[in-house]
């Protein structure tokens, strides 16, 4: 009774609960543990009375549908219950016959297989629903950030430096002439110097900066906890990287133009864009392959 209720329950308990794969709740071991018991008990004192593992049966399937546990807590708990049958059997001075051990061994097997099923089931949902997430907020092509996870973190970021004080400064990085290489090279090769972009941003800079696809061959970047002298030092030294590498399948350097700001304490997302924006207009209208920086209005 006191089983049944809990399983009717148990839906309830746990609708808001995610665990993630790898964790498990101690309510989730203990309400396991305490139906097998609860089925191993019914299983030893019906022993007598015709060979009923009609329990163990039902605490089986319950508990593999209902629970979910991770691998090896079902396969421990399972096994547990089963040597403490074995156990029952022999206090009670019931023979364990070659019927009885088929049937423990059958309805442990079928115990344990439902709750690896449940488990991986569980976990499918949950690899589904981080690739979800993952898709939105990443460019397919490059694996950086996208424009919208971008905007909603560069909104975040201007409220920390209005509230907190953190400063940072917002670049904004093209790639010059970049139609050239895909009119020479084709788009597929296109893809590969943006996919090769987004890897070198990645590498040069911090792990607390956010590098985004803006869109096109244009890349936004969040350089965290940083002044502009010490933005305009990194990215210089990124520009010049980009500079001297020649990248595959092209045989030549492909450079690019970039704005900075700095973002003052009233910043305004919109405004901070446009500033950089227009930095990096004045970048590439002075000759492209440069930095143009300057403090956001
Ligand atoms: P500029 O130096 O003035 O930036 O010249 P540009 O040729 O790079 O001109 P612009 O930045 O305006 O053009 C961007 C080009 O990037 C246009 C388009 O052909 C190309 N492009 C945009 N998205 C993709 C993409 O996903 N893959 C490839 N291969 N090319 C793209
Ligand atoms: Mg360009």
């Amino acid at each position: 009774l006191v089983g049944g209720l809990i399983a009717l329950s148990y839906p309830l308990i746990f609708r808001r609960r995610a665990v993630s794969p790898g964790l498990e709740s101690p309510l989730q071991i203990a309400l396991t543990a305490f139906f097998l018991a609860a089925g191993v008990a019914l299983t030893i004192l019906d022993i007598n009375y015709g060979d009923g593992f009609t329990a163990y049966v039902v605490v089986a399937v319950l508990s593999g549908i209902l629970l979910r546990n991770r691998n090896l807590t079902v396969v421990l708990l399972f096994l547990a219950a089963a040597a403490a049958i074995v156990v029952g059997l022999a206090l009670q001075g019931a023979p364990l016959t070659w019927t009885r051990g088929f049937q423990l061994t059958l309805f442990t097997a079928m115990g344990i297989a439902l709750g690896v099923v449940r488990e991986r089931d569980r976990r499918d949902r949950f690899d589904a629903q981080l690739q979800l997430l993952e898709q939105s907020i990443v460019d397919p092509l490059t694996d950086v950030y996208n424009r919208r996870f971008f905007i909603e973190e560069l909104e975040r970021t201007v409220q920390r430096r209005k509230r907190y004080g953190h400063p940072f400064c917002l670049a904004i990085i093209d790639i010059d002439q970049f139609k050239d290489v895909n009119d020479q090279f084709g788009h597929l090769v296109g893809d590969s110097v943006l996919e090769s972009y987004a890897w070198m941003l990645l590498d040069h800079l911090r792990e607390s900066d956010v590098v985004s696809r803006y869109g096109g061959d244009e890349f936004m970047i969040i350089l965290s906890e940083t002044r502009l002298p010490e933005a305009v030092h990194v990215l210089e030294r990124l520009r010049r990287h980009f500079e001297e590498h020649e990248f595959q399948g092209i045989g030549r350097a492909i450079t690019c133009s970039i704005g900075v700001v700095e973002c003052p304490e009233d910043g305004v997302t919109n405004i901070l864009i446009q500033d950089a924006d227009e930095l990096l207009y004045r970048a590439k209208e002075e000759g492209r392959n440069r930095v143009q920086s300057a403090a956001s209005t």
